[in-house]
């Protein structure tokens, strides 16, 4: 998918003093400086919601299809008894590798850093009042704004997660007996031709 580019930004690699918290890269400014202030998250924390927007993504993605398959099976009430089974275990197989319900959280607004970039040299400056003796500790970070859109396309996928992992749990867990099957068909048919027509 094209679009997991924009969750993957450029990261910064900057120092950070440990006592006061200046930060700054190694860039030498080449005089005409243009600052504009950004936030920055760490990017280890970063990295926590891309692994989980991933994951969610794949599971969604299996989930997908075997809506369509719902819906290739449900046709007729001869063909989706007969497919029931293995619809089953696929389905219980796929919920069992779902990504765990509560997502990672967007790093707080109070552990987040501000600092002053440079918009033509790359430049990173973000003065504190040092307590006397800097400790630097170079690390990778990655702009508030991308970590945001990160956690929003999290969300979306959560959202777009929950119907799909009902349908999935709606036929894994199922034991209609004989007489209930047609109405479980028509059930499982409706909501997997709404997911395989998007
Ligand atoms: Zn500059
Ligand atoms: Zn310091």
């Amino acid at each position: 998918m094209a679009e997991v580019d924009e969750t993957s930004p450029e990261s910064l690699t900057l120092w950070r003093c440990i006592g006061c918290g200046a930060m700054g890269n190694a860039r030498e400014c080449v005089g005409a400086c243009d600052f504009k202030r950004a936030f920055v998250v760490d990017a280890v924390s970063h990295a926590d919601l891309l692994e989980y927007f991933l994951n969610l993504n794949e599971f969604n993605e299996n989930l997908r299809e075997f809506a369509r398959e719902v819906a290739a099976v449900t046709a007729t009430a001869e063909s989706f008894e007969r497919a029931l089974p293995d619809l089953r275990q696929r389905a219980k197989k796929l919920l069992a590798r779902a990504p765990r319900e509560k997502a990672p959280q967007a790093v707080p607004d109070d552990e987040r850093a501000e600092i002053w970039l440079c918009a033509v040299c790359g430049m990173v400056e973000a003065p504190r009042d040092c307590l006397g003796i800097c400790v630097r500790r170079t690390g990778d970070f990655v702009r508030a704004e991308d970590h945001d859109f990160l956690s929003a396309r999290i969300a979306s996928a959560r959202e777009e997660n929950r119907p799909l992992a009902a349908l999935a749990r709606q036929i894994g867990w199922s034991a209609p007996r004989p007489g209930q099957l047609e109405r479980m068909r028509e059930a499982a048919r409706g909501a997997a031709l709404t997911f395989s027509a998007g």
